[in-house]
């Protein structure tokens, strides 16, 4: 069965453009102008794979990816945002309310689905079960769940394939394109600065248990996971 794509977007003549390159590439395609009839959509049929208009009318698209993060239906839902921006500072904040990729507008139709075929392809890609310790640190790839100190904690989809990879690979050096290319893949957009991104908000939620120390940022080179 083809991978189930929702498109939330408000402009008629682009989500008609979306819906259309989308089920070109062989995907099914769900549609939504708004945040609210996205959930509605959500509640009816989960999909593989959000397209996140930026700007919609009511909640905003970065409100909505936050609500996406939070809601447990919907939090490993990959999200890629859509965005007429193209600022920096904008990306940071687009990656920082829980998307996955970036794309802005306009896009290139080859672009897009090169980047909605990434990010399926690292989504379902296989993670070996085994459950990996690590200090007071516990990750299940089976039952997809981080314990800090015996309490589940919240991490979004990047940030759990970006911590297995760590523990299944501490006390080494990673550059940001190693980890581009082991986490994200190779066959990705992103900019190394995604990298901090994620870091940071790897951090941020071992940080509680004082466990933040564990990523180390080597200056110059990138970051070790270690418990040294
Ligand atoms: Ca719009």
């Amino acid at each position: 069965m083809s991978a189930k794509i929702l498109i939330v977007e408000d402009e008629p003549a682009i989500q008609e453009l979306l819906v259309f390159n989308v089920m070109q590439a062989g995907f099914q395609a769900l549609r939504a102008e708004n945040a609210e009839s996205a959930w509605q959509q959500i509640r009816e049929s989960v999909p593989h794979l959000i397209l996140l208009d930026w700007m919609l009318p009511g909640t905003s698209g970065i409100v909505f990816a936050k609500q996406l993060r939070s809601d447990a239906l919907t939090r490993d839902i990959p999200i890629i945002m859509l965005t007429a921006r193209g600022e920096e500072r904008d990306k940071i904040l687009g990656l920082e309310s829980g998307a996955d990729d970036y794309i802005t507008k306009p896009f290139s139709p080859r672009e897009l689905m090169a980047r909605i075929r990434a990010v399926l392809r690292r989504h379902v890609s296989q993670l070996p079960d085994e459950t990996v310790t690590i200090n007071d640190l516990e990750l299940s790839p089976e039952s997809h769940r981080v314990t800090a100190k015996g309490f589940v904690i919240e991490v979004g989809p990047t940030e759990f394939r970006l911590l297995h990879f760590f523990m299944t690979h501490a006390e080494r050096v990673h550059s940001r394109t190693q980890l581009l290319d082991q986490v994200w893949g190779t066959q990705v957009f992103v900019e190394e600065r995604t990298v901090d991104v994620h870091i940071r908000r790897l951090r941020a939620v071992l940080e509680p248990f004082g466990l933040d120390g564990l990523i180390q940022t080597v200056r110059g080179s990138g970051y070790r996971f270690s418990v040294g």
